[in-house]
Order: C-alpha cells, then sequence, then structure tokens
C-alpha cells in the first residue's frame, strides 16, 4: 500500500536507532515483553470491524499491524525511526500477504500526525516519542476520530524497587520514572480517558523479550568476532541475563491499555 506521507514526518535516509538494538533484537518480532498470543489477545479483546485504520507509531517490525491485518482485515499505517525494522516489517507484510493493507514509514514519528483520521493510534513501548505517556495520549489524539481507541505500551512497577539502585538496575533512571499498576490507570482517568481494556506482560513474556536478546548477541558474536562493536556486545551478553534476573524480571511490569475519551 502507498500512503501519502504527511509533511509531520521527518523521513530524513540517516534517522535511526542506536545500533545495539538492531544487534539484540535482530530477530525479534515484537520488541516489546509481550507475546504473539497476547497480541493476538490484544487484537480480538478490542472488537476490531474490517476496515478500521490503525495507525502505530514506533511499529517496530510491524507484528501487530500484519496480524490484525490478516485476522481483523484492519488497514494499517506504522511509522519507525529504524532502517532494519521498518524494511523488516515489510517483509512481513509480504510474508502474511497483506501488503495491500499496511504501510511502513521509516520517519521519526515525533509531532507525526495522520493525514487521514483513524479508529486506533497505538503506540507501543516508545511513548518518548510524546515526550513521555500524557505528551503521546496527546499526539495520538491528533491522529484519532472521535469515539476512537488509543492503546499505550507502558512499564509500571510490579513491585516497588527497595531503592534507587534497584531502579536504575531496571535501566530506569529513578524510582519516579515509573508509576505503579492502579496509579498508571488513575493516571489515564486524570487525563480524561476511560481505560476500557488492558493486557499485561507477565514474567514469561517478559523472558521472551529479554531472554531472546541474549540468543541475538552471541550468535551475532560468532558471526562477527573482529567487529568494531564486538566488545560492548560482549560486555552486555556477559552482564545482561544477570542484571535482568535481579532487577528488571522481579520489579518491572509492562502492559497495553486501551484508552476512549470520556
Ligand atoms: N511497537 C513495536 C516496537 C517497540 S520498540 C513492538 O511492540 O514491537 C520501540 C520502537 O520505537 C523501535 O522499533 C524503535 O526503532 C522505534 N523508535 C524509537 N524512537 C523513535 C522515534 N523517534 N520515531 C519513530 N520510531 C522510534
Amino acid at each position: 500500500m502507498t500512503d501519502t506521507i504527511p509533511a509531520s514526518a521527518n523521513t530524513d535516509s540517516t534517522v535511526d536507532i542506536p545500533r545495539i538494538f538492531t544487534v539484540s533484537e535482530s530477530a525479534h518480532r515484537i520488541h516489546n515483553p509481550i507475546t504473539a498470543e497476547k497480541l493476538a489477545t490484544l487484537g480480538a479483546a478490542l472488537r476490531l470491524d474490517v476496515g478500521t485504520r490503525v495507525l502505530d507509531l514506533g511499529s517496530g517490525s510491524g507484528e501487530m499491524l500484519c496480524t490484525w491485518a490478516r485476522d481483523h482485515g484492519i488497514v494499517g499505517t506504522g511509522v519507525d525511526k529504524s532502517q532494519l525494522f521498518n524494511a523488516q516489517a515489510k517483509r512481513r507484510a509480504v510474508e502474511l500477504g497483506v501488503a495491500a493493507r499496511v504501510s511502513f514509514i521509516h520517519a521519526d514519528a515525533t509531532g507525526y500526525i495522520a493525514d487521514e483520521k483513524v479508529g486506533v493510534a497505538a503506540c507501543l513501548g516508545a511513548t518518548w516519542i510524546g515526550g513521555g505517556m500524557a505528551g503521546t495520549i496527546e499526539l495520538l489524539a491528533r491522529s484519532l476520530i472521535s469515539g476512537g481507541t488509543i492503546l499505550i505500551g507502558e512499564p509500571y512497577w510490579r513491585q516497588l524497587p527497595p531503592s534507587e539502585e534497584a531502579a536504575k538496575g531496571c535501566l530506569a533512571t529513578a524510582i519516579s520514572d515509573f508509576l505503579m499498576l492502579p496509579e498508571l490507570i488513575a493516571s489515564c482517568g486524570s487525563l480524561g480517558y476511560d481505560v476500557v481494556e488492558m493486557v499485561l506482560a507477565d514474567q514469561d513474556s517478559w523472558d521472551r523479550y529479554e531472554a531472546a536478546k541474549w540468543l541475538n548477541m552471541r550468535q551475532w558474536l560468532d558471526a562477527n568476532p573482529g567487529d568494531e562493536f564486538a566488545a560492548d556486545v560482549r560486555t552486555k551478553l556477559t552482564t545482561e541475563p544477570e542484571r535482568y534476573a535481579t532487577y528488571t524480571r522481579e520489579y518491572l511490569g509492562w502492559g497495553v491499555f486501551a484508552l476512549m475519551k470520556r
């Protein structure tokens, strides 16, 4: 599908994400602690009509749009800053036979507003695009039809970390970076939205996201021993499993929240 690219899109071909992600998440179809099964549960839970337009900012390798186009007949546009993930998304669309229903734009999604309004506007695990959750909800709302649904994928504390050091171990900058689940839900209410659905990660789905990075890194190291980036990847592979098991797996939750304006 060819979409007209809105003037709000920064499509500079040099736009990209840090290299570590394209090594550690090279074989991921879903770049979040949510499994294919949970993504399918979410798609079914939303009761999507055939032909619903879906916008996805930070669409990664396109798994949500491609599978929902196949399973629910949605029409989708994804915007992502990674050249590799965007290329993978286009290949996945062809593989699932939905290339006529979804399009993927390689661009920085900061400030991105769709030319034609959508029934579902999503940002899963990339809310820095709008400067945080509130700003991203505001940005997505500008592309949404009245009565449409916003999807936000965001971390929360499963258990409050006992110290700022433990929060840093979860790769947060501070405990104040995230809320507990009831507070996160309450914050959506304060922004004027009903939370109408949610699908949450669990420790097993976190493992599918995090532990899959380790094999990606190991296989990359074995294939690229002389690469100038190899020392960085080696350090990460040596330290990540223990860091993850100690901190993220214990303290960090993650979920997708479906919101409708009150
Ligand atoms: N929503 C996808 C990807 C989540 S990972 C999924 O669930 O699989 C975060 C994604 O945001 C990555 O694909 C990364 O390339 C993308 N990204 C990061 N900053 C971005 C920006 N400013 N604009 C567009 N995409 C961005």
